[in-house]
């Protein structure tokens, strides 16, 4: 017994250093891992305080995932579907439950392209391996197949380059472009603008010179048998001709065939078809400025998707992200001297009409001062880019400390988003949030978009520095012989 108890009193010993020991690293961890704010006093820093409220409020609440559990269940919405719709009138919906002010949609028309009942792909008479399944989706804007679908040799290429000195051995064949997204960039969105043209013009290329259908390797790094879509283009003097993606594991196991034997068949069967453009709208919402209304921060995301997974990333996140915002302000009774207006833009992903559309109506004697978009998924923010003259980055930057609490205080040279991009056309200073990039093609048009994919702290903290940074701009301005630089005489 003296000995167990004699052995416990040591344990406990032991327990209570280890304690002692554990209790000083924890607090010497926290004097040196906790965000430190200015430290003059609060109240001679109010946008320090607000900051710090709308942060911290943002992420106890936890109502930007909430929003985005609802949004998602509508299911993809591509431009003209009926989930579209829906998730305009959910939209609408919400604004005026959160208090929002002049709440209304502005209608625009849109391109109403359906994917068919039928998306299929086989590599047919391979001679070691015979008929093989392979996983492909059509892009966006393709054209079908005949109904018996399209069975033709397949060439593989790297680049447009390639194509063209082989255009000899192209005619009648499905061309099938496989250059990987390069893995080697540190940014997943340069080795994507790297890979991209083999989608968006890889259909033009292969008709000219004379094959059948596009298979275009998907824009991920990921190896799995998921197909991402995306937008296609055709030219008005080429021949259209059906274009699908197929998933990087399919695409490396058709490289492999090709290399193995000299000839190999893929069976290619879309169903897919372009429908009359279909109205629809933006949805927009505001908190009226308390002392220049007039002047106006756009803060924007895009409500359609792919037709694909759920839309979460692309952009749920982002449209909950500007409701999160705005619902800040009206919990924490902020209301700026200038307006802050949500817009969640409809028709991002094929055809920027809602984009268009906003920055064309005219809106008698408003001053645009600011436009942010949120379109890089719900992952961890790093801060912005701001596409602005430098006096106006330096007066956009100046905040910058707000967001260190978060580590988003990273303010650069160049950003915005397609759906701003139109305002930023008119001289409209543009800020589109940056996050944490290297998840995002993982998920991008494809089924794997999908809610569970989505942090909820790292969503709230989008939010939050969505709200930032809007908050303080709407509150303090941006320096008017710089606006008026960008704004001409309009
Ligand atoms: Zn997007």
């Amino acid at each position: 017994m003296i000995g167990q108890t004699s052995s416990c009193n040591n344990t406990r010993t032991a327990n209570m250093n280890t304690f002692r020991r554990s209790t000083t690293c924890f607090l010497f961890f926290l004097l040196f891992t906790l965000p430190l704010y200015p430290q003059a006093p609060d109240s001679a820093q109010p946008n320090v305080v607000k900051a710090k409220k709308i942060i911290t409020t943002g992420l106890g609440s936890g109502r930007a995932y909430e929003f985005l559990s609802e949004l998602t269940k509508i299911g993809p919405r591509l431009s003209g579907s009926q989930q579209a719709a829906l998730a305009v009138e959910w939209a609408r919906r919400k604004m005026e439950e959160l208090g929002f002010e002049n709440v209304h949609l502005e209608p625009v028309m849109v391109p109403h392209w359906v994917r068919g009942p039928v998306e299929e792909a086989s590599v047919v008479n391979s001679r070691t391996s015979g008929d093989i399944p392979i996983e492909v989706c059509a892009l966006g804007g393709s054209i079908a197949t005949p109904d018996e679908g399209i069975t033709a040799p397949v060439i593989e290429v790297k680049s447009f380059e390639e194509l063209r000195a082989r255009k000899g051995e192209a005619i009648g064949k499905i061309i099938f472009f496989n250059r990987p997204m390069d893995r080697s960039k540190i940014s997943p969105f340069e080795a994507y603008g790297g890979a991209v043209n083999q989608r968006s013009e890889g259909p033009i290329e292969a008709a000219q010179v004379g094959g059948v259908a596009a298979l275009i390797r998907s824009m991920t790094t990921r190896m799995d048998d998921v197909p991402h879509t995306g937008s296609t283009h055709y030219a008005d003097s080429i021949p259209k001709i059906p274009a699908a993606t197929i998933s990087t594991v399919g695409a490396e196991l058709l490289s492999a065939l090709i290399a193995r034997e000299n000839r190999v068949t893929v069976r290619l069967k879309l169903t897919c078809r372009t429908l009359p453009d279909a109205e629809s709208a933006n949805v927009i919402g505001e908190l009226t400025g308390s002392e220049k209304p007039q002047e106006v921060v756009v803060v924007g995301a895009h409500l359609d998707s792919w037709d694909k997974g759920q839309g979460a990333h692309d952009d749920g996140a982002g449209c909950v992200q500007v409701l999160e915002a705005l619902r800040l302000f009206k919990d924490l009774g902020l209301r700026p001297k200038r307006t802050v207006r949500a817009v969640l833009f409809m028709n991002e992903e094929n055809g920027l009409r809602g984009g268009k559309a906003y920055a064309e109506k005219e809106r008698r004697g408003e001053k645009p001062i600011l436009a942010i978009e949120s379109d890089a998924g719900g992952f961890s923010p790093r801060g912005f880019g701001v596409e602005a003259d430098s006096n106006t980055f330096e007066e956009i930057a100046q905040w910058a400390d707000l967001l260190k609490p978060i580590d988003a205080d990273r303010i650069w040279k160049g950003g915005g988003g397609a759906d701003i991009s139109a305002l930023g056309k008119k001289g409209v200073p543009l800020a589109g949030l940056s996050v944490d990039p290297q998840r995002y093609f993982d998920y991008h048009h494809s089924d794997n978009d999908t809610i569970d994919k989505v942090n909820e702290r790292e969503l709230e903290l989008g939010a939050a520095a969505i709200a930032v940074l809007s908050y303080v701009v709407a509150e303090e301005g941006l320096d008017v012989d710089g606006l008026s630089k960008h704004i001409g005489t309009k």
